[in-house]
């Protein structure tokens, strides 16, 4: 089966295990877990960021940013696909008490017009805006890549109201790789970044958020308060540093197989795909003439296993364990079942 349903679905390599199974280890909780310490303070060096803390998955990650910038009762700014808002299971209304007000992206990217726009003057009408979020690259956008500029834009607009900047970059990572513009420049126009070592990295677990030695002091006790701070983590922080230091640079793989898959699917008849905006590891592409959960079920009977994430909407993902000719399997599979020229 080439499994193309997410990212997250990578097991980690033999080398990988082999770091986790030597890892040193402490008490995290005590900040006694050398491996946990490696990790959070590469990750900081990477991201040009003063320290960082490791928690359990991104959700946390973005979860602890918003309740740190945050009081109950604020309004935060996001996209209105955004992850923090379309898949955290209402978090920030729940363990942060706070509105979110979406701003209408084009593929997960909004402008500084449209922060401007929605802003509401200071008055006792309104609520307090603290935070603006902004998620590069963008999951359900389909991987795009926020334009630096775009990004400068949001973060000026958002500097001249006194908002705080959060970055969710789960796949930070991909948008580095393709642009060659270091995570650090990405990072320094946020206030806290959150990095995932699940994703296209391929760890078996971990995220980590980034940001000033006096914000993370905050969120290391909202990581305690939300159950996520643990004890002889190292073991799993070594997949992630591990990850790090190796997988970062094949990146370029994923987004070459995504490119190549793409170019071949968008020429059969029922898909509606535009090559160009695949522009990291994601492919996002509608289908016409049947559900997209038909398609699905289709593909799986070919050993290709892709994700319907809307009516007609599927979304397939390359990764680590899907190698070239994977690939090629997978497009033979996409013809077969759509009668395009074998
Ligand atoms: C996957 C993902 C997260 C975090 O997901 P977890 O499953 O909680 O680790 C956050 N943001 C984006 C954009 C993601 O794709």
């Amino acid at each position: 089966m080439i499994d193309l349903r997410s990212d997250t679905v990578t097991q980690p390599t033999p080398e990988m295990r082999a770091a986790m199974a030597q890892a040193r280890v402490g008490d995290d909780v005590f900040g006694e877990d050398p491996t946990v310490s490696e990790l959070e303070e590469r990750t900081a060096e990477i991201l040009g960021k003063e320290v960082s803390v490791y928690v359990p998955s991104g959700t946390m990650s973005n979860q602890v940013g918003i309740r740190c910038h945050t009081q109950v009762g604020d309004e935060i700014f996001c996209d209105v696909t955004a992850h923090t808002y379309y898949y955290e299971t209402g978090a920030p209304a729940a363990l942060s008490g706070v509105m979110v007000r979406l701003l209408p992206g084009v593929r997960g990217i909004f402008t500084g017009q449209d922060v401007k726009a929605a802003l509401r003057p200071r008055d006792d009408h309104f609520p307090c805006t603290t935070l603006v979020c902004v998620e590069n690259t963008h999951n359900r956008g389909g991987g795009s890549i926020w334009p630096i500029q775009r990004i400068e834009e949001v973060h000026d607009a958002a500097r001249a109201a006194g908002l705080s900047l959060h970055l969710d970059g789960a796949r930070l990572w991909n948008a580095s790789v393709a642009t060659g513009i270091g995570e650090d420049e990405y990072a320094g126009y946020f206030d806290s970044v959150s990095v995932c070592f699940s994703k296209g990295l391929g760890a078996p677990v971990g995220s980590v958020l980034a940001g000033s030695a006096e914000f993370i002091e905050r969120a290391r006790r909202f990581r305690k308060m939300f159950g996520g701070a643990m004890r002889q983590v190292g073991i799993i922080a070594a997949g992630a540093l591990y990850a790090l230091e190796h997988h970062r640079d094949r990146l370029v793989e994923d987004h070459a197989n995504a490119k190549k898959l793409a170019s071949a699917i968008a020429e059969l008849p029922s898909i509606e795909l535009d090559v160009d905006e695949v522009e990291t590891n994601i492919i996002c592409f509608r289908v016409t003439g049947m559900p997209a959960v038909d398609l699905v079920g289709r593909l799986k009977k070919d050993g290709v296993w892709v994700r319907a994430i809307g009516e007609d909407v599927i979304r397939a993902v390359t990764n680590l364990m899907v190698s070239d000719s994977d690939i090629d399997r997978a497009i033979k599979a996409f013809r077969q079942v759509l009668g395009g020229a074998a």
